[in-house]
């Protein structure tokens, strides 16, 4: 059995190429005691993977060069030499940029295709859902009545902060490049307003569409638009650090807050998260979220790009803001 995978040949500067992936096919290797041979049907694409091509510490190793990539993926057990799987198990995992994937089963986890389609255990089921979840809730602390931003609104983490600020009712404002992706948001899924940076003065819109100021602020972008929201933050705001992808592709420093004195000014807090800490929690988030859904409170949205080979293309569509909702690689048509 033949398995297609990309390999990281090098480290990038700035975004990635195709000459920063090696393309090869391997056979597929004998299973031992304890694994699961599967077959890839979704790969996760995920902002995350520029950073895990990078040298140096973080908060979860950098791939080794030669390494099949790291990716999120869900797919089926094809064989089983672990009695708590059977061929047939649909399972997610962190099996890598890849067709096929021998792998100890620890770490794998079982998902149910009778409760939602399996590429939404990579969006709202999974790790960017269970990321705006605990976000929000646990480190933006939203209370009724208060105004929620969000930025990269659009995206995977984006529009489930967006939709769980408003279950609790909140105000909710999202920021995102495009007209489309701004209609998208107030008319889909019901956000109050809706902010292009790409064609609007952030500040001035904010001053316009949350007079009071902001009270939660999710940010999933960093640069630029933190620094414009920093000015328009509420006494006790509570700032949640979740992602900059605006300063991912950087050849020069990180651009960090100039605004942060505005913290001092309101008392507010900015405080970083990490999903992966709150992994012992993800069934009852899943439980809530799978509810939620059910009842026609929160909408998932994938954006899915079919074939395998286009895998180093459709990961540019991130930083190119060409995804709304969650972008998976359907690895077969
Ligand atoms: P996503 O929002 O689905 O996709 C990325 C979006 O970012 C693009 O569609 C684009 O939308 C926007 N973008 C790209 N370049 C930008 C720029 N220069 N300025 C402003 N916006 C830009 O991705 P996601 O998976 O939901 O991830 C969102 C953020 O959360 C990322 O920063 C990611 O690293 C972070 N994250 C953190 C954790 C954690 O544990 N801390 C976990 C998951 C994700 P526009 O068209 O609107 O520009």
């Amino acid at each position: 059995m033949k398995n297609k995978q990309f390999l990281l040949k090098s480290r990038p500067v700035g975004k990635p190429t195709r000459d920063n992936w090696d393309y090869v096919v391997n056979d597929v290797a004998e299973l031992s005691d304890n694994q699961l041979l599967i077959r890839i049907d979704y790969i996760s694409l995920d902002p995350a993977m520029r950073g895990w091509m990078n040298e140096g510490k973080s908060y979860i190793e950098p791939v080794q060069l030669g390494a099949v990539m790291r990716a999120g993926t869900v797919g089926q057990v094809l064989k089983s030499t672990d009695k708590n799987f059977a061929e047939g198990d649909y399972v997610y995992g962190h099996c890598g940029v890849q067709q096929y994937a021998v792998v100890s089963t620890q770490g794998m986890h079982k998902i149910d295709p009778a409760l939602a389609p399996i590429e939404r255990y990579l969006g709202v089921l999974g790790m960017p859902g269970m990321t705006a979840y605990f976000g929000l809730l646990e480190t933006g602390l939203p209370k009724a009545g208060e105004t929620v931003v969000v930025s990269g609104a659009a995206g995977a983490v984006g529009t489930v902060v967006g939709q769980i600020a408003k279950i609790k009712g909140c105000k909710v404002i999202g920021i995102a490049g495009g007209a489309d992706k701004c209609a998208y948001l107030v008319n889909e899924l019901g956000f109050d307003g809706a902010i292009d940076y790409k064609s609007e003065n952030i500040k001035k819109s904010l001053k316009e569409l949350c007079p009071k100021g902001v009270d939660v602020y999710f940010d999933n972008v960093g640069g630029d638009i933190l620094d414009d929201v920093l000015t328009q933050i509420r006494m006790k705001a509570r700032i949640v650090i979740c992602g900059a992808i605006s300063q991912y592709n950087n050849t020069t420093a990180v651009k960090g807050p100039a605004n942060y004195l505005s913290l001092l000014v309101n008392r507010a807090k900015m405080e970083g998260i990490v999903v992966f800490d709150n992994a012992a929690n993800y069934g009852k988030a899943v439980a809530e979220m799978a509810g939620w859904i059910a009842q026609g409170k929160l909408k998932a949205k994938e954006h899915i790009v079919t074939g395998f080979d286009n895998f180093p293309e459709a990961l540019l569509m991130l930083f190119d803001g060409e995804n709304t909702g969650k972008l998976v690689l359907k690895v077969e048509a």
